[in-house]
């Protein structure tokens, strides 16, 4: 039994004071481990470096003494104790949808970030009790009375993050007897009936294609910034969801707020219950190295958006948006020709997270999100709409997740294989393990529905005329990506170069409006480290997109499949 206390006293100060007590039985040493990473964010982030202070002490409140043993592993020697407590405090001043944060308004915890477990002690019963401003409610997936929230082993703590708030908003709504709570944080005013519609809808049509559900109820937790935000973490049988602004969360940003509860909510099969081998168990202390990262969020990302189009959420021009944006990021990319989606996924643990040096690894998300679309219609083709990747997927959670079993990456690819034949295999081959062109394969998948790639201007006009991408970062104008061959790369412009003036004035406003007004060609002020230097490049067409068009004369067979393809 692990019992924690939880309090703050200058929430301003973001610092968290945790107490853990546990019995010793009998033993001479005790191991406390933090966690190094998290499930769904596959990198080390050493969560122990918010810890401030760190203490051990007996049932007499007498100091006993601690080592640290690795970075965040601290072994404490009982010395004839009954029971230890640990006293620590935590910082947690990040807000995003898998991290800790406490303000005036909320405190909210990732329970693998900042709680222990004791080594060879991972089954035992938590229990979290609380000491709260008034009025504070808590939202948890946890078992929960007043202020005190439990759970038994610290795999399924690690899934349960925890928001405390006297703002909380809460609805539910029920699909096949499973209960889905929403609980909304933040300033923001939910539109409840039009929420629940289409949540249900996605719900049923996800359950629908699994032929069951994980968990027996769910809990979508979103926090909601006043300023712009998209973030989505998933666990077995909740999500956080970080979205923003709060005013705009209902109509400006409703697309996207379905899109990532689409996606988590699928992620509670493919990846909670559906698991890689390499992560059954996790272990939280080191790189759980996995290369079906494009499973993991891949068909995520594809099945995601899916599943709002074929519930009826998405009508077809916002789905093929969806795919669009998967493509435009692709053609963006110049990784495609260097590391395949699965080595980048293997890699997701070096630089997964960060754009990296230029042009080396693709994205488990928009790339292999892409090459699911193809294994889907290949397969459509070859079952004649029979089977899809949906057959694939069920046959993974009746299969493996089920039975308590990891798959491994032949597993996938021969499951797919079988329903897909010729085609589906030479996917894996060129796009999925290889690094050739996905274009004409992508052309020849899209075929089966009657949808074309029809070319389409950079609407970026610096990636248009001249090939490169360019941000503003603390106030400066740095160029973050440049197309190999492109005018800027062949006038020695590259990542990293700040553009101080355009046409020998200063910046002002933004770089696409003076682009706008610009003819033939624009003279840009290049910083470099050591130089500063008026380069001209001239206008030209790069960093070419396709687009997704419906062909205006689809035969029969492709109108009968792309409706299958819809309603499989
Ligand atoms: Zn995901």
């Amino acid at each position: 039994m692990i019992n924690y206390t939880i309090s703050y006293s200058n929430p301003h100060r973001h610092y968290v004071d945790f107490e853990l007590t546990t019995p010793t039985n009998g033993k001479e040493s005790m191991q406390f481990q933090l966690a190094a990473w998290r499930p769904g964010r596959y990198e080390l982030a050493d969560f122990a470096q918010n810890i401030q202070k760190w203490a051990a002490f007996d049932e007499n409140n007498n100091p006993i003494p601690f080592t640290k043993i690795t970075k965040d592993l601290w072994e404490v020697t009982t010395k004839g104790a009954m029971e230890v407590t640990i006293v620590y405090n935590f910082y947690a001043n990040q807000l995003d949808a898998g991290a800790c944060y406490l303000d005036e308004h909320q405190l909210y915890l990732n329970p693998v970030h900042c709680l222990f477990y004791i080594v060879d002690r991972m089954q035992q019963q938590y229990t979290l009790v609380f000491d709260l401003p008034k009025g504070y409610k808590i939202a948890s997936s946890m078992e929960k009375k007043w202020n005190t929230l439990s759970i038994k082993g610290y795999d399924a703590l690690a899934e349960s993050p925890i928001i405390c708030s006297a703002a909380l908003q809460h609805d539910t709504y029920t699909v096949e007897g499973i209960t889905f709570h929403m609980w909304f944080q933040g300033a923001c005013t939910p539109d409840w009936d039009k929420l629940k519609k289409d949540f249900s809808a996605f719900s049923k049509s996800q359950i629908k294609h699994f032929g069951g559900f994980p968990t027996n109820e769910y809990h979508f937790f979103f926090q909601i910034t006043p300023y712009k935000s998209y973030h989505g973490v998933e666990h077995s049988n909740n999500t956080v969801v970080l979205l923003g602004p709060g005013d705009e969360i209902m109509d400006k940003r409703y697309e996207d707020l379905l899109g990532v509860s689409s996606h988590e909510l699928y992620h509670t099969w493919n990846i909670k219950a559906i698991r890689p081998v390499e992560m059954y168990p996790y272990n939280y202390t080191k790189e759980n190295y996995f290369r079906t990262g494009f499973v993991a969020e891949g068909v995520t990302t594809y099945m995601g958006d899916m599943m709002l189009y074929n519930s009826g959420v998405f009508n077809w021009e916002e789905f093929v948006k969806t795919q669009n944006q998967n493509l435009e990021r692709h053609l963006m990319n110049y990784g495609r020709y260097n590391l395949s989606v699965a080595d980048s996924g293997f890699d997701n643990w070096l630089d997964g997270y960060k754009l990296g040096a230029p042009d080396r690894k693709t994205s488990i998300y928009p790339d292999a999100a892409l090459c699911m679309l193809m294994i889907d219609l290949e397969i459509i083709r070859n079952t004649a709409g029979k089977e899809s990747l949906h057959s694939v997927m069920k046959e993974l959670y009746e299969n493996f997740a089920l039975k308590g079993k990891g798959y491994s990456e032949d597993d996938f690819r021969n499951i797919c294989v079988k329903f897909g034949g010729l085609r589906v295999a030479e996917i894996f081959e060129n796009h999925i393990y290889g690094i050739e062109d996905y274009i004409p394969s992508l052309r020849s998948a899209l075929d089966v529905v009657g949808i074309e790639l029809k070319g389409k201007k950079n609407p970026n006009l610096s990636a248009q005329y001249f090939g490169f991408v360019a941000v503003k970062e603390n106030g400066k104008i740095m160029i973050k990506k440049v197309e190999p061959n492109s005018v800027t790369d062949k006038n020695g412009i590259a990542p990293e170069d700040e553009i101080t003036k355009v046409n020998e004035e200063k910046i002002e406003g933004k770089l696409s409006d003076i682009l706008k007004e610009c003819k033939d060609e624009v003279e840009f002020t290049i910083k470099k480290k050591f130089s500063e230097k008026a380069i001209p490049l001239a206008i030209g067409n790069h960093y070419q997109l396709l687009e997704f068009v419906l062909s205006e004369n689809g035969n029969e067979e492709q109108v009968v499949l792309r409706k299958m393809w819809k309603n499989n």
